[in-house]
């Protein structure tokens, strides 16, 4: 694991956002295209809840949660196409962690301080040496809020819901829109509306939103972000 510090040329790159809005693909296309890594923060909190779901720790006792977290190591794979690949003390879970149930599951232990700070203190590590591209909902405002880049992706309820929809179809599941739309809204809510480090963009992020956007035109404008604040360093 690289542990010098961030150098201006490979900065650390901070993309956060709501469900659905892409953030995933785009962020794996940027570090492809930078030669950077590439570190889903959700699939960390996925994976607690699927650690906790397996040792029968309800996802509301941050008690018993936080030596569960402890004792998750970590290790990021090489991303696939469409997923991001993850395995925690040697497992792969990369599709475990993808059902609807494990997303709330994810919102759901996400709100405890002492869950947050355990991982905070991971993500410090991965992303120390700089030239990562670092994904989720608090990284441009909590785990690198001296990030070089940062970005707030977004899009309209209506867009995520049939992208997530999509998504789900892809992996084949039938899933109705009107459900997939009220279960993106109730993860928006609870994400926002925690105490402890709620998702909103940082005061100094690009705020990006991607309706009426192709992807390719998301990632060329990411990386066109990170090209332009390396040169101005
Ligand atoms: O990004 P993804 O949808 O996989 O994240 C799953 C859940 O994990 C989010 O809904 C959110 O509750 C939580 N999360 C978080 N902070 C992050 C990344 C994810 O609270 N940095």
């Amino acid at each position: 694991m690289p542990m010098s510090p961030p150098n201006s040329a490979r900065p650390i790159v901070a993309i956060d956002g709501p469900a659905g809005a892409g953030k995933s693909t785009v962020a794996r296309r940027v570090a492809a295209e930078l030669g950077f890594t590439y570190i889903d923060t959700g699939a960390m909190y996925r994976a607690v809840a699927l650690a906790a779901q397996q040792a029968g720790i309800p996802w509301n006792d941050e008690a018993a949660l936080v030596p569960l977290v402890r004792s998750l190591r970590f290790r990021f794979l090489e991303p696939r196409p469409g997923e991001s690949g993850l395995e925690v003390n040697d497992e792969d879970v990369s599709e475990r962690i993808r059902t609807p149930e494990i997303s709330l599951g994810a919102s759901q232990v996400a709100p405890w301080p002492q869950v947050r700070a355990a991982l905070v203190t991971v993500q410090n590590q991965l992303g120390a040496g700089g030239g990562v591209v670092m994904e989720g909902r608090d990284i441009g405002t909590v785990v690198f809020p001296h990030a070089g880049v940062k970005v707030f992706l977004t899009a309209s309820d209506e867009e995520r819901a049939r992208r997530r929809a999509l998504q789900l179809q892809a992996g084949g599941r039938e899933i109705e829109f009107e459900h997939v739309l009220r279960e993106v809204r109730e993860r928006d809510r609870r994400d926002a509306e925690r105490e402890h480090s709620p998702m909103r963009p940082a005061a100094d992020a690009q705020v990006v939103v991607t309706d009426g956007m192709t992807q390719d035109e998301v990632v060329s404008l990411l990386v066109g972000l990170v090209r332009k604040a390396t040169a101005e360093l």
